[in-house]
């Protein structure tokens, strides 16, 4: 399967997520992870529209990708990167935090949350990771 475009070798058949097995350019896999398949949804998803309007459109997964590492005592570390960039990848990680936790929290309310508190969710992030400067999009 192409990395980028994320087509298979049958037509219109793409795969994401998962089942997707991307190898990156150090030979090392992509690893599973949710924010990795989210990604690559919205990615598929608007190629997938744009193929069927036959319009143009069509958007690449670009390999971007961040966690949180969870420490205990309400403290959390983060870590973002460049996951196709060559010849490895490039991850910078922060130092644990309490902010970083509270984006953890944010980020679980965003996802599992509905409503007012997912909308609360969302905004909290999107300003957290100017401030921070960091790319966590959702
Ligand atoms: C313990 C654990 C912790 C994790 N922590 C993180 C984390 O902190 N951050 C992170 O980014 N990722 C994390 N991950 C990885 C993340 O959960 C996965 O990478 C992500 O869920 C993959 O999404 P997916 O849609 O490809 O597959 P899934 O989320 O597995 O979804 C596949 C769906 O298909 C359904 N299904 C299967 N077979 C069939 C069938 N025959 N017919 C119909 N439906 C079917 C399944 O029931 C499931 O709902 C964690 C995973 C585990 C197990």
């Amino acid at each position: 399967m192409e990395k980028q475009t994320l087509r298979t070798r049958l037509e219109h058949i793409y795969a994401l997520g998962d089942v997707a097995a991307i190898t990156l350019a150090n030979g090392k896999p992509l690893p599973k992870a949710g924010v990795f398949a989210h990604a690559e949804a919205l990615a598929v998803a608007r190629t997938l529209s744009a193929e069927l309007r036959g319009t143009d459109g069509a958007r690449d997964f670009d390999g971007e990708g961040y966690c949180w590492v969870e420490l205990g005592g309400g403290q959390a570390a983060f870590a973002s990167g460049d996951f196709y960039a060559e010849p490895d990848p490039v991850v910078q990680l922060r130092s644990p935090g309490r902010l970083w936790h509270l984006g953890k929290v944010l980020f679980e309310r965003y996802w599992m949350g509905e409503g007012l508190e997912r909308a609360v969710a969302s905004l909290g992030l999107a300003l957290g990771s100017k401030v921070l400067g960091v790319s966590a999009a959702l």
